[in-house]
């Protein structure tokens, strides 16, 4: 049945009333009617959905369609019904009777579209009852989350590699069911992963559309605090709104919401809200009765708001597949749009910290799946069995939720544990972490990248047919028509200094070179000049890293790019933000501690270095008795390391130190202050 294009732009006109196809999508038409397994990958807004919907026609029979959320499947039936088309959908939200009535239909071969989410396929009957059939089509919506490697994985994804053959006809005859996958997000890797989970090795890949030639995107390091002063400023102008701010934390998402409320009309959305708080505020932002949106990546998914000016991000996202996805609800109409993002260093050392929770370290998993094995099959509630666990509450619960994603544990619905049957879970374990610690570096190399973003972006997940040219309109296209300004004299003084000092410490860590030779500044002006001389290409910032203790450790070194210079030169090129001038005689803002020698100050002797370690562990030993639990649950011995290399004086600099976090310092953070402090009096 090879497809007539007349036929396709009939069938588009008749069904879809459109007149036209957008790009790319004709060729994916043609492919899929032809009975072609196909991988499509276009950026939201792109008009995927259509790809699947018009070949289905095409072909007759029905049309499996999977998706993963309800809201995105009663949204999508909605829209083919009012079409005139019959669709219909089943999933855990409905009555048992409708379920029951919409399977008759199916049978009867009256439906040309069935939704259903992928746990469908593990209820007992489904599969048998789709088999019964056979479909026209199957269509795989938001297909990057069948990969471990995406950002939005979801294991009940996995069953479809196992499901799907049974409902496509035998293997190798002409008139198999094709599979289309389709999603708005996938790096190479995923696309290679899909296709393997999915068993679609003679698929066709189309990737397209990446560049969107109407977001102008901006980079800024911005301190934490500074943050919701600098949104407001940005939302203040009435064009720039509506806006979406994300954040990483439902916390953040209230605080920032509660500083902008007394301005703007302002909803805030996150999963710790309920379901009717959420549906409520989403309306509110989609119906334009509020302006401003401040969400965490809960929100955003099958949402179809066309205005959305600005989009902020107000700390350093994890993925830049999550960050690309995000920036694009931005100028869906097509109109010029802005993509903000602030960060700063302080934002890649949260990201660790929270990894390092998120993926706790292989042994401990080890440990629960020994404590299932060995409990009485009656006593493996994962309450009961985490109660028991020497492991802290949060470390049990993420090594059991990551032990269920790779298949070391099942877990029931009732939350018994079981031990598993993949004997892999460790390898697919450690490959994902260190996968997703290596996604975050890219997402920081975007941050700090000095090429143009969009380009950066469309290269990123391989868009094979872009123009490769830079956008023109991002901040470092065009520095000038964002935020940024010229330094000012002493600013001059100082960035030429900091530039010397950074061509005698080429390779040391940025860490050691502010702490020896660059204390005078305050480390976040630190941070900014040297963003700003390596955004000018006087030097090169290089994420670096080495192995320790089976870890990898990672940091940031310099390597000056030129040889010499003039003060001249860096009026001419260097560009510092706009609206952070720091004072013309060079104060540092707030010194913790009293000024610190200008010239070299050495690490402070390694005896004593190594007594505070002897001291730090002994204390360990004892937190790690009390609560019955492995010393380096307390405290890694990295982290315990670079306290005693640091030796802060107080909480800030104690949480300033490299494994520390907010979270720590609130646990142990006076007394590992005690403990040195009695050890520095001995
Ligand atoms: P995606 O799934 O890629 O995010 P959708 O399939 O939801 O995008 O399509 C986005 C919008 O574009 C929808 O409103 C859809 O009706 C519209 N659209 C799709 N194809 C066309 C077309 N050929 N002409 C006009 N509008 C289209
Ligand atoms: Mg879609």
């Amino acid at each position: 049945m090879p497809a007539s294009q007349a036929r396709l732009k009939a069938l588009l006109k008749t069904h879809f009333g459109f007149d036209a196809f957008r790009p790319y999508q004709e060729d994916v038409c043609v492919a899929v009617t032809n009975g072609e397994d196909a991988l499509l990958v276009m950026p939201t807004g792109a008009g995927k959905s259509l790809c699947y919907q018009l070949p289905a026609l095409a072909r007759g029979g029905t049309c499996l369609v999977i998706s993963p959320l309800l809201a995105l499947m009663e949204d999508q039936v909605l829209k083919l019904q009012s079409l005139g088309l019959r669709a219909e959908r089943i999933h855990s939200g409905r009555e048992r009777s409708q379920s029951r009535a919409v399977c008759e239909e199916y049978l009867k071969g009256e439906l040309d579209f069935l939704f259903i989410a992928p746990e469908r396929l593990a209820v007992p009957g489904f599969p048998e009852m789709l088999a019964r059939k056979r479909l026209g089509l199957i269509a795989i919506d938001e297909a990057h989350c069948i990969s471990q490697w995406g950002h939005d994985f979801r294991p009940e994804y996995r069953m479809l590699g196992s499901r799907l053959p049974s409902f496509r006809g035998p293997e190798g005859a002409a008139d198999r069911t094709p599979v289309l996958a389709l999603t708005a997000t996938a790096t190479p890797r995923v696309q290679k992963d899909i296709l393997t989970q999915l068993d679609l090795p003679e698929a066709t890949t189309f990737i397209h559309g990446f560049r969107r030639d109407n977001i102008a995107i901006t980079v800024t390091e911005v301190p934490q605090n500074d943050r919701p002063e600098k949104i407001a400023k940005i939302i203040a102008n009435e064009e720039r709104r509506p806006a979406i701010i994300y954040v990483n934390t439902r916390k953040s998402a209230e605080s920032i919401a509660a500083e902008l409320a007394e301005s703007f009309d302002v909803v805030v959305y996150h999963a710790g809200m309920t379901k009717d708080a959420r549906e409520k505020t989403q309306n509110a932002f989609l119906q334009g009765k509020a302006d401003v949106m401040v969400a965490t990546v809960a929100f955003g998914m099958g949402i179809d708001k066309a205005n959305v000016r600005t989009v902020i991000h107000a700390a350093l996202p994890a993925t830049l597949e999550g960050y690309y996805q995000e920036i694009g609800r931005a100028g869906r109409d097509g109109l010029p749009s802005k993509a903000y993002l602030m960060w700063s260093f302080a934002d890649r050392k949260m990201h660790e910290f929270l990894h390092e929770k998120n993926y706790p370290d292989v042994s401990l998993l080890e440990r629960v799946v020994q404590a299932v094995a060995k409990a009485a099959p009656d006593n493996r509630s994962r309450e009961m069995l985490k109660e028991k666990s020497p492991l802290d509450s949060d470390i049990f619960d993420a090594a059991v939720e990551k032990l269920w994603v790779h298949g070391g544990l099942r877990v029931d619905s009732d939350e018994t544990l079981h031990t598993g049957a993949v004997k892999t879970w460790k390898e697919s374990y450690v490959k994902q972490g260190g996968h997703r610690l290596e996604q975050m570096g890219l997402m920081a190399a975007f941050a700090e990248g000095r090429r143009c973003r969009m380009l950066h972006l469309v290269r990123h997940f391989g868009d094979k047919n872009d123009s490769g040219k830079d956008c023109g309109v991002c901040d470092i296209c065009a520095p000038d028509l964002s935020n940024f300004r010229t330094p000012n004299l002493s600013e001059i003084q100082q960035l030429s200094a900091l530039f010397t000092v950074v061509r005698e410490r080429e390779g040391q860590s940025l860490g050691r070179i502010h702490k020896e030779a660059a204390s005078k500044l305050d480390r976040k002006v630190f941070e900014k000049y040297l963003q700003a001389l390596a955004k000018a290409n006087f030097i090169d910032i290089e994420e670096r890293s080495f192995e320790k203790d089976g870890r990898k450790v990672s940091y940031r070194s310099v390597r000056p790019l030129a040889a010499a210079f003039r003060e001249s030169d860096l009026l001419a090129r260097v560009r510092l933000p706009n609206d952070d001038e720091t004072p013309s005689k060079s104060s540092p803002k707030k010194k913790k501690k009293s000024v610190a020698p200008q010239t070299k100050v050495t690490d402070p002797p390694s005896e004593l270095v190594q007594e505070s370690v002897e001291s730090l562990k002994q204390w360990r030993l004892a937190e790690a008795r009390l609560r019955k639990a492995p010393a380096f649950t307390i405290l890694p011995d990295r982290t315990l390391n670079a306290i005693a290399v640091a030796r802060p004086a107080d909480l800030d600099a104690l949480q300033a130190v490299h494994g520390m976090g907010p979270k720590l310092v609130e646990k142990h953070g006076k007394k590992i202050l005690e403990v040195l402090a009695v050890q520095a009096r001995a």
